[in-house]
């Protein structure tokens, strides 16, 4: 198997395989062939293509039966389909794309268009493929429901970019009576006005003569802004440098011969429609990201996230060689509140005593609720003196102003204790262990357990290594 991908080219006439066979498999990608719709659900399970070429129109069907039969495997639906049809049937170009086919290549094509256009459906792919995989992994299940996902997208912003304001009047003239999206025009050299104001969903580009307007299309892929904007290209002509150019500088299509409004207007439509899906895949995935570092009863980071934060906390600090502090803070007799005032008056002093130490450690460092009623708090950059007048603020934040319940008369005493563990540039080496989280905690747990020990209502401090 090919590392770059499997082709399934489809078409009726053999020589028309043969050559795309050779083409393709000259740049590395593995190729299976078939000629017609008839036993092509069978040959797709089989083969599990990449991409599909296929020729628009077959001996017993067309490209638009390939598109239906792939879209109805979910797990072949994404998978770009390309059709090939002769060079100057604009109505089959049409039809093509307003079928749902990813492009359309004229025949005769280049050699350079053919792998451009192959290659930059295939990195989409991959990209689409891994938000997919890592949106599918999250633990919980707040993936949005597949109707949300499939709903038609709200009103786009398009910028049309051209090379002089004459054609992008002209072009906004014609789009504005395609579209229901909302059309702004700037000419080429006036990049920065397209990219001052709210990020437009597409960026329509005129490129050419001579290959200006190039450099433009890898500066919006490279923007953070701009990093996810469709992207189109238009081309004054069937220039195919040109095009294989463009794409491999992240266009997500190219117009050849000029602004074809009807074209335009479908691609667009359906470069939206993909945009819109994968800003939601990308959106969902970052609030897993953060839900799954998040206590959702006190909205401090979780165990999770305290333990990584530390990691990198010791880890700057062999660099720096400026010394750390990690806090455990254990809630004192805290089952007997729940006994006597119920779990929910529990878990209102749970809440009230996050907010009293994320005020406590107003500073660089990190709180997190690392079990029922445990916290850890984690100082970068902190001196011994510092590091225990903060542990002595904790502990006085908890004490010295007695919580109040909503349906309870008086105000009740709640105390914490805390184990501190030091860090200091002598101890700060671990050549032994890849993380010394471990050890710190397991310290800090020795320190918390000699102030409970103690008495309760108290800090206590680990200098040792161990
Ligand atoms: P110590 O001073 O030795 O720490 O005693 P303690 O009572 O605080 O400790 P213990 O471990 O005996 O009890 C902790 C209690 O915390 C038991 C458990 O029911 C309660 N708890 C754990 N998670 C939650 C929570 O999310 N909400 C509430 N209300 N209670 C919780
Ligand atoms: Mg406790
Ligand atoms: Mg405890």
């Amino acid at each position: 198997m090919s590392v770059q991908g499997t082709i399934l080219v489809l078409d009726g006439v053999s020589t028309n395989r043969i050559m795309l066979k050779v083409q393709l498999t000259a740049a590395w990608y593995h190729v299976v062939q078939g000629e017609k719709v008839t036993g092509l659900a069978a040959l797709l399970r089989r083969t599990r293509p990449d991409l599909v070429l296929t020729a628009q129109s077959l001996p017993d069907g067309s490209a638009a039966d390939v598109k239906k039969i792939m879209a109805a495997d979910p797990i072949l639906a994404d998978v770009p389909i390309v059709a090939i049809a002769p060079q100057n049937d604009k109505a089959a170009r049409l039809q093509a794309l307003s079928d749902g086919l990813d492009d359309v290549l004229g025949y005769p094509f280049k050699d350079t268009l053919l792998l451009a256009r192959v290659r930059s459906l295939l990195r989409a792919r991959v990209d689409r493929q891994e938000l997919s995989i890592k949106e599918n992994s999250q633990s919980i299940g707040f993936g949005e429901p597949a109707q949300a996902a499939l709903a038609p997208p709200a009103i786009a912003q398009i910028a049309l970019l051209t090379q002089t304001p004459r054609a992008g009047a002209l072009w906004s003239k014609m789009l504005a009576n395609q579209t229901r999206h909302r059309l702004t025009s700037h000419t080429l050299p006036d990049l920065k006005a397209v990219l001052s104001g709210a990020t437009p969903d597409a960026i329509v580009v005129e490129l050419g003569p001579h290959a200006s307007g190039c450099s433009v299309l890898a500066d919006l892929r490279a923007r953070g802004a701009t990093r996810n904007t469709v992207l189109i290209g238009i081309l004054p002509d069937e220039n195919a440098g040109l095009a294989a150019e463009a794409l491999d500088r992240g266009v997500d299509a190219v117009c050849m011969a000029g602004f074809n409004v009807d074209e335009i207007a479908l691609r667009l439509e359906t470069q939206i429609a993909r945009k819109t899906r994968d800003d939601r895949l990308r959106a969902s995935l970052r609030q897993g990201l953060s839900e799954s570092l998040i206590d959702p009863l006190t909205g401090l980071h979780n165990r999770r996230y305290a333990m990584r934060a530390l990691d990198q906390i010791a880890h700057q600090a062999l660099e720096t060689g400026r010394g750390f502090a990690v806090m455990l803070a254990d809630l004192d007799h805290f089952k007997a509140i729940n006994d006597r005032f119920g779990h929910a008056a529990g878990d209102l002093v749970l809440t009230e005593t996050a907010r009293r130490l994320r005020t406590a450690t107003n500073q660089s460092g990190f709180v997190a609720r690392i079990g029922g009623e445990e916290f850890m708090i984690g100082l970068p950059d902190t001196a011994p003196q510092q590091a225990l007048r903060q542990a002595d603020v904790i502990c006085d934040s908890i004490c010295q102003t007695p919580f109040n319940l909503p349906d309870h008369a008086t105000s009740i005493p709640v105390t914490i204790s805390v184990g501190v563990k030091l860090c200091t540039p002598p101890d700060l080496t671990w050549r032994d262990e890849a993380s010394p989280v471990n050890r710190l905690i397991r310290s800090a747990d020795k320190a918390l357990y000699a102030a409970k020990k103690a008495g309760r209502n108290q800090v206590h401090i680990r200098q040792s290594a161990a």
